[in-house]
C-alpha cells in the first residue's frame, strides 16, 4: 500500500479488494531502522475498515515490541519483524502469536538466511527483502534468487511450515523466476499502483 494514492486510499483499499490480490502489505517505516517515515495507526485503520482480506503488516521499525498490541488492535492478521530490529526475537515472536497474529521474520539483503535455523519452527513466514528497505520503487538486487532457493532450502530440511515472502522491485518481468526459485508470496507495489491499469497488473503479476 506504500505505493497507492493516499489523496484517494478508500478507492485504492476497494480496487484491492475486488482484484486477484491475496493480503494487504503494509510498510511501516520510523525514520530510525530505515531511513524514511511511511504512516501511522490513523492510516493502517483507515486500510482496515475498508479492508476484505487480510493486512500483512510489516514493521521495519527500531524495537518493535513497543507496539505489537497496538498492530493487534488496528487489524493486522500477519505481524512482520526486522531480524535485524530484534534483540530477542524468539520473545517477540511469541508474544506475536499470544495476541493471535501470525508472527514473520525479514531478512535485509545483507542478512544471511543461515541465522533464521533457531528460530524457524516459531515463524509463521520469512520476508526476504530484495531491495534495501526505506524507499518503494527500487531496483531489483538479483542475489535473492539465490538468497530464496537456500532459505527455501532450510524451511524444508527443517520440516517448517514458513511461507517464503520476497518484497521490493517485484513485477511480472520476475514474477514467474521468484516463484520457481521458491517464492510463495509476493509484494508488489510501485508494479501494481504505477500502473495504468492496476487490476490487470495484479492479473499479470499473478498469471505469471
Ligand atoms: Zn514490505
Amino acid at each position: 500500500m506504500l505505493s497507492s494514492n493516499f489523496g484517494q486510499l478508500e478507492a485504492e483499499v476497494k480496487m484491492v479488494n475486488k482484484s486477484v490480490a491475496d493480503w494487504f502489505h503494509l510498510d511501516i517505516m520510523d525514520g530510525i531502522f530505515v531511513p524514511n517515515i511511511s504512516y501511522g495507526f490513523p492510516v493502517i485503520r483507515a486500510i482496515a475498515k475498508e479492508a476484505e482480506k487480510p493486512l500483512d503488516v510489516h514493521l521495519m521499525i527500531h524495537d518493535p515490541d513497543r507496539y505489537l498490541g497496538v498492530f493487534k488492535e488496528t487489524g493486522a492478521a500477519w505481524l512482520t519483524v526486522h531480524y535485524e530490529a530484534c534483540t530477542h526475537l524468539h520473545r517477540t515472536l511469541r508474544e506475536i502469536h499470544n495476541l493471535g497474529m501470525k508472527a514473520g521474520v525479514a531478512l535485509n539483503p545483507h542478512t544471511p538466511v543461515a541465522l533464521l535455523s533457531d528460530i524457524l519452527q516459531e515463524t509463521d513466514l520469512v520476508l526476504i527483502m530484495s531491495v534495501n528497505p526505506g524507499f518503494g520503487g527500487q531496483t531489483f538486487i538479483t542475489h535473492t534468487y539465490r538468497k530464496i532457493a537456500e532459505m527455501k532450502e532450510l524451511i524444508l530440511r527443517e520440516n517448517a511450515t514458513a511461507l517464503l515472502e520476497v518484497d521490493g522491485g517485484v513485477g511480472a518481468q520476475n514474477a514467474e523466476a521468484l516463484y520457481a526459485a521458491g517464492a510463495d508470496v509476493l509484494v508488489a507495489g510501485h508494479a501494481v499502483f504505477g500502473a495504468a491499469d492496476p487490476v490487470q497488473a495484479m492479473c499479470r503479476i499473478k498469471a505469471e
